[in-house]
Parts: C-alpha cells; structure tokens; sequence
C-alpha cells in the first residue's frame, strides 16, 4: 500500500472525474492521499474534499507563488481552518525563487508566519522550494528552536520535491524533516538519483505532485495518484530495495509525520 503526500486534487484538470480518479487510486493500492492547498480558497477545497473522501486528508496554506495576494487575514483564515478535523499539515509553504511569482521578502514573511502557525497548532509543515534551499534551511533552522518537541523524535514537515543535496537531506533529517520524491526520478539521467543513492529511503516519503510532474511513461499527461507507482518502482530498483519494504517504510513516515493514525477510526481509507 502507498501514501501519495502530495496531490492537488482541487484543480479544475480533475473536475468531475475525481471518482474515476480516487478509483484508479484505490486499485493501484494507493490508500491514503493528502492534499496540500495553495491559497486559502483551495485550501478550503481540499477540507472540503477530505471531508467528502475518507482516503484523503487535506493541508491548509499559502503556496509562495501566491503570497503577494494572501493578506493578513487570509493568513489568520489558514489557522482557523487548520482546526478541521481533517487538516494534517500546513502546506504547501516555502519560497520559489525560480519564478519570483511574488517578491521574495513577502515568500519570507508568509513563509515564517506560516511556520508560527504550525508550531502554535502542532502541525508539520509541506515546504516547497525552488532555487532557494539554501534561504529555506535557514528559515526553519532559525525557527527549530521555538518547535515544541513532542516524544523523543521531533516530526517538523517534509521538504517536498527534494532537488537539494544529500548534505541538505541529512540535516533536515536531523531536525525532524522528511524529503519527498515525485515523477521525476524516473527522467533520463535525473539529477536527483544521486542524492536518493546517498540517503536511501528510511527518511523519504512518496509523492505525485498531482496533476503536475507524471512519471515517465506518463510523462507531459496529467499526472494523478494512481501513477506513484511509477516513481516507486523507480526508486526501489534505484535503491535496489523491494517494492513491498519501501511502500512500507514510506508509508509509515507519512503516517506518522502527518499523524494519520489518530484519525483511523473514522477514515476507512481506499481499499
Ligand atoms: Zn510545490
Ligand atoms: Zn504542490
């Protein structure tokens, strides 16, 4: 069984198809699914879906491409909805200096204030990063002190979409953190590979990024979670590990970074 952590399964591109979609999910043996929201209007939609669909939870936050519109209030919003029953995380967070959708002071601003909320509700946060790792470590480095540790293993978020170095891995891992792979590890001559061959997959989880990043063969389609797969089967010959102890141990990471099981009784799952 898979957990898909990552899947924006709000977007228009799934629209009335999200039925066919769950099922194919479920029949891949995909049987949790969590959605990040991007804005406070899709991060509603995906409490909304989660609510509706047992075998998905949802996350609530402002994406950096979008933090030059989110106002204080969309922020203080984001909190109050993250005390749904079925919010797991705040995400999707972080800082995209590839685009620079949104100026980088304000990613930083909305990214922090983003981490104060999850901190001051005990929830792990889903960073997104691109071209910023290095401002992003920082960011939570700085802010690790001021995370409440519960138990003796802290369980901070997961960097998802990993493209950083297998130095960079090992201390997120050191602080609680978790990476995520998507689709494409499964492109001709991944950069990534190397760093996966480095850190191997006690600390990873599994995601599709959905509808964005499908895996090759699926690759330039719409992705969705069904094709996790793909990328699992990738990274279990990469690693040379079996399919069935790697969808184990990247399940349980995402089980209990996102504290899933807390939510069993009443959420049935896919299969
Ligand atoms: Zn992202
Ligand atoms: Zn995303």
């Amino acid at each position: 069984m898979f957990i898909d952590s990552h899947a924006h399964l709000f977007y228009e591109d799934f629209g009335n198809e999200l039925p066919d979609v769950l099922r194919r999910a479920a029949d891949a043996g995909i049987e949790k699914i969590i959605v990040p929201g991007t804005t406070l209007e899709t991060s509603k939609a995906a409490v909304e879906l989660a609510e509706k669909h047992p075998a998905v939870f949802a996350c609530v936050g402002v994406h950096p491409h979008e933090s030059s519109k989110a106002s204080d209030k969309d922020l203080a919003e984001i909190e109050s909805l993250s005390r749904e029953q079925r919010v797991v995380g705040i995400g999707e967070i972080g800082l995209d200096y590839h685009y620079d959708f949104s100026p980088r002071a304000r990613q930083m601003d909305v990214f922090k204030a983003q981490i104060q909320i999850a901190i001051r509700r005990s929830l792990p946060i889903v960073v997104h990063t691109r071209e910023s790792m290095v401002d992003a470590l920082e960011t939570v480095r700085e802010m690790n002190g001021n995370w409440r540790s519960e138990g003796t293993e802290p369980k901070r978020g997961v960097f998802h979409c990993f493209t950083g170095s297998a130095k960079e891995a090992r201390e997120l891992f050191d602080m609680g953190f978790f990476v995520s792979y998507p689709g494409i590890v499964t492109f001709k001559n991944s950069p990534v590979l190397q760093t996966l061959k480095s850190i191997g997959y006690a600390r990873i989880l599994l995601e599709t990024d959905s509808p964005y990043l499908a895996p090759e063969p699926m690759r330039g389609k719409r992705n969705e979670p069904a094709h996790i797969v793909f990328t699992a089967k990738k990274i279990a010959e990469v690693l040379n590990v079996d399919l069935d102890e790697l969808a184990r141990v990247t399940s349980g990471n995402a089980i209990s970074l996102f504290n899933l099981g807390r939510l069993r009784e009443n959420s049935g799952g896919l299969a």
